[in-house]
């Protein structure tokens, strides 16, 4: 099978590979994620990326796969923390979405009204779900306005919060809010913590850069941490997508992913999916 693979340097190459050895799935769709750009270069030779898979089951249906699994037993996962569970680790989608092939793994099931796409923004918004559940309501600041950011805009507005949105690209930026907000969601490196009010809190949800932990201190802000989604998260953005306005995205076959990877990278397009 066709499977998009990093060479020794850690560069993407389209490639002929032996299919899974056991029984499959047939890949529909799987979108590039921010977290898969930044491991380029990095993972060892022969990784396949993509965990934002659409995939086609034994009986027909359509599914968005869960991309790793929590065991629900265990005291972090009982605590809420499930994507920091030992169990959580280990990938559910071998070898990797940006394949024609993938292992047969659980997935949520589509309804036919969300095409495949669409059906592979089911990932990150579940990512977006977990993490707003941590962010109290008000007014809020959005910082990094890419694809991620607009989910969580969309988000937070449809709960009702009042939203602010910043990115180090200017067309990208909204209007600032005319005072300090109860609440910033990091999605990229943040500008320092002093637009957030006194007691309020702050949402990492990327690597964020350097905080000044005497402004946590001294204001008694809270900072807290929101990594990848659990099961239950891929259930509620499946049910939840159909009400959101989000970004449309660019769909390229396997073939151009080096292409999709510059659009991307350049900011051109806010999602990129590749169909095999
Ligand atoms: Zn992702
Ligand atoms: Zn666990």
């Amino acid at each position: 099978m066709r499977a998009v693979v990093l060479d020794a340097e850690g560069r993407p190459r389209l490639e002929e590979v032996p299919p899974p050895a056991g029984p499959t799935m047939r890949v529909l769709a799987c979108g590039l994620c921010g977290s898969d750009v930044e491991k380029l270069e990095h993972g060892p030779a022969g990784t396949v990326l993509g965990h934002e898979v659409v995939a086609r089951r034994a009986d027909g249906a359509r599914v968005a796969l869960i991309h790793h699994l929590p065991c629900g037993a265990c005291p972090r996962c009982r605590a809420g923390h499930e994507t920091t569970c030992d169990s959580f680790a280990a990938p559910t989608i071998v070898p990797g979405g940006f394949a024609e092939e993938v292992e047969v793994t659980d997935g949520v099931q589509l309804p036919d009204s969300c095409d495949d796409a669409r059906g592979t923004y089911v990932e990150p918004l579940a990512c977006v779900l977990r993490g707003a559940e941590r962010v109290p309501h008000g007014v809020i600041l959005v910082v990094g306005h890419g694809f991620i950011g607009r989910l969580f805009a969309a988000v937070l507005r449809r709960r009702g919060d009042e939203v602010f949105v910043s990115d180090a690209r200017p067309e990208r930026t909204g209007p600032a809010p005319d005072g300090p907000v109860d609440a910033a969601v990091l999605c990229a490196p943040a500008a320092p913590l002093e637009g957030v009010a006194a007691g309020g809190t702050v949402l990492v949800f990327a690597a964020a850069g350097q905080f000044d932990l005497e402004d946590v201190y001294r204001r008694e802000l809270t900072l807290v941490g929101s990594r990848s989604a659990t099961p239950r998260h891929l259930a509620e953005a499946v049910a939840l997508l159909p009400e959101l306005d989000l970004p449309a995205s660019t769909v390229l076959p396997l073939e151009r992913f080096a292409e999709g990877l510059e659009l991307y990278r350049s900011g051109r397009a806010l999602k990129v999916v590749f169909t095999p």
